[in-house]
């Protein structure tokens, strides 16, 4: 029987890091494919054979049983462990390279046995942390229960006390998101798309409300029901989602609208955004690319919405519902609404610094701690503070002058 390093090399082969946790994935240009890989990646991984070799545990290859290092918030990178209960999946996403009826040679992990390999691989010092997905087998609810079941052997068993980030499947119940919320330290569900007419598009079998919005509105409720009861970690975990961004036809504004909806009534932590590739044998495997920039754009702005004190209204969409390409959302806010009215560095409050480019959160706070001590005259002044201060130049007053600037930045 295959061993369960040899599955975790298999699956290793089929997905790869997906932008998680609070790894920067701008950057990134591997998008993700519905329940949590990356059709990037897939796509230069299916079709080549899987490098076989005989591992152990004391000394596996870490890339080829799907090992990333991804940074947590506090900045602390971890190995992490990107994996899947089972390959096999009874829907018909697209894009995806899980779709069923796809050929290829999939791989099935029972919990213990998964808990098991990863807790071996814990002790090892090879894995800090676990991502865990799963292909939909034999339903939403009773695929959420395998994946439950792992987490819980996993804590309980092996007493394992590390980062775990669970995905919600598709129709997840009510009483398992509390289960896992009570298990993982963050929780997410791909949306896939911000209506359910793009939705039908990338995914036929998929229904926005009731199967995947609804498990994100439960768990805002359990977390503003009270304190995390019976949690293993101690606090209630982050939630995140992803949207496959181009082949749904949706708009810009339909997606952050939907980021903006999300971050205030349940209290989401991160939207993840994947540009669109194509991959063989899919039925989108004819369709083109999506522009990575709009990838890019997408994350910046919102940035602006989760960080930054922007609303919805202030993102500088066209006539299209997109948002330029070719200029930052923040330069293109900016240069419609501070060209002529500058912000002056040393009166205006956090609100206002936050909305120029060049400062961010931690500008902010070192202006204002820097005001206490006296003026900021240069733009040498801003640049000490950690402040991009040409990008800023543009837009500010420094006492009451406009500071020398150079090009105007994208
Ligand atoms: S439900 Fe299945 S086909 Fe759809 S994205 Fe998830 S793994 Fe792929």
């Amino acid at each position: 029987m295959e061993d369960a390093l040899e599955k975790l090399e298999r699956m290793s082969a089929q997905m790869t890091l997906e932008p998680a946790e609070e790894h920067a994935p701008a950057s990134n240009p591997h998008a993700t494919a519905a329940c949590g890989h990356t059709p990037a990646d897939l796509a230069r991984a299916f079709g080549t054979a899987s490098e076989r070799t005989s591992v152990s545990v004391k000394e596996p290859k870490k890339n080829s049983l799907g090992i990333h290092h991804a940074i947590m918030p506090g900045g602390q990178r971890i190995a992490l462990l990107k994996t899947m209960l089972t390959t096999v999946c009874e829907r018909n996403c697209n894009y995806c390279p899980f779709r069923k009826g796809r050929d290829f040679r999939r791989a099935t992990f029972r919990a213990d046995e998964m808990a098991s390999v990863f807790a071996q691989l814990h002790r090892s010092r090879v894995v800090e942390g676990l991502f865990l997905s799963s292909g939909v087998a034999g339903g939403g609810p009773s695929t959420q229960d395998r994946l439950i079941d792992t987490i819980d052997i996993l804590r309980r068993k092996q007493g394992y006390r590390g980062y775990v980030h669970l995905k919600l499947m598709p129709g997840t119940q009510r009483d398992q998101v509390h289960r896992a919320m009570q298990l993982a330290d963050r929780l997410s569900i791909n949306l896939e798309a911000p209506t359910q007419p793009a939705l039908t598009r990338l995914a036929p079998m998929k229904v926005l409300i009731e199967e995947l919005l609804q498990p994100l509105k439960w768990a805002a409720e359990i977390k503003q029901a009270g304190p995390p009861r019976g949690s293993l970690t101690g606090r209630w975990p982050s939630l995140a989602t992803q949207f496959m961004v181009g082949p749904g036809g949706e708009s810009d504004v339909d997606l952050l609208a939907m980021t903006q909806t999300l971050n205030k009534k349940v209290g989401l932590q991160r939207a993840y955004f994947s540009a669109f590739r194509p991959l063989t044998d899919t039925p989108f495997e004819n369709l083109t690319a999506e522009n990575p920039w709009r990838e890019h754009r997408l994350y910046q702005a919102s940035f602006l919405l989760r960080d930054y004190g922007f609303e919805f209204e202030d993102l500088p969409f066209g006539k299209s519902g997109h948002l330029p390409l070719d200029a930052d959302p923040k330069v293109g806010w900016a240069r419609m609404n501070l060209t002529e009215t500058p912000v002056e560095v040393n009166k205006a409050d956090r609100r206002d610094l936050l909305r120029v480019p060049g400062i961010g959160p931690r500008g902010v706070e070192a202006i204002l701690r820097e005001r206490q001590r006296g003026t900021l005259r240069e733009l040498g002044d801003l640049r000490k503070l950690g402040v991009l201060a040409q990008r800023a130049a543009p837009f500010v007053l420094l006492d009451g002058r406009r500071p020398p600037a150079q090009l105007a930045l994208m």
